[in-house]
């Protein structure tokens, strides 16, 4: 297993210079035939040009406007070229954004090091190289959106009984307002705890209010 891996087209977009220049150096040392362009304008005919080109290592912050809006024609050639965003933009809806667009990963530039000549072997086999902190943004991310789609388990009644209980109010207050008696909302509640497989009122209100399944109650007057 001592075969080294074939070099790789790569084009590095980038114009920050030092960074451009250690990047350049890492590839060219591993082999790698580097094509650097420092704008989009530059980049273009790099793009459009024919012959190979595997990977893309693309900044963000460019002196003629955003790295992203090269992702489509990078895309658009056959094959795709992997695309690795390396960037000191480490806000979260940016990198979103740029993954959402295509971007198949996400570097920050804090992190780069060694990490580049690894992550455009990785782009280049299909997988999806990220800075931790990148990692570990979309997996919180992935695992919102999949609560948010947590499919509710309660009934109407049920989650009336438990926003109910969100504003403050007592058992025989939420039978009231609901219009039921007291041991008929006890029996929603016991259900409920059944269903969430929570043992106390405050867990399953924590619950449902973390699920989305009830409103949010109103602050409360101070
Ligand atoms: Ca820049």
């Amino acid at each position: 297993m001592t075969q080294r891996p074939s070099p790789l087209h790569v084009l590095l977009v980038e114009d920050h210079a030092p960074t451009l220049a250690v990047a350049t150096l890492a590839l060219r040392a591993a082999h790698h035939v580097v094509r650097t362009a420092t704008t989009l304008a530059g980049a273009h005919p790099l793009i459009a040009a024919h012959g190979r080109l595997d990977v893309c290592v693309l900044d963000l912050g460019l002196p003629d406007g955003d790295g992203l809006a090269l992702l489509p024609l990078l895309k658009r050639r056959a094959p795709p070229v992997a695309v690795v965003v390396l960037s000191v933009q480490d806000d979260p809806p940016r990198i979103l954004a740029a993954l959402a667009s295509g971007a198949d990963g996400y570097l920050l530039k804090d992190d780069m090091g060694l990490q580049l000549v690894e992550a455009i072997q990785h782009a280049a086999d299909g997988g999806m190289p990220m800075t931790r902190e990148v990692a570990t943004l979309v997996r919180h991310n992935l695992q919102n959106a999949a609560r948010v789609a947590e499919p509710c388990p309660l009934t109407a009644a049920e989650r009336d009984v438990l926003a109910g209980f969100a504003r403050g109010l007592s058992y025989e207050t939420v039978g009231e307002e609901m219009g039921i008696s007291i041991n008929t909302v006890r029996t929603y509640v016991r259900s409920v705890h059944t269903k969430l497989h929570v043992q106390t009122k405050t867990a399953a209100v924590l619950r449902a209010l973390r699920a989305g399944w009830i409103p949010a109650p109103p602050p409360r007057d101070p």
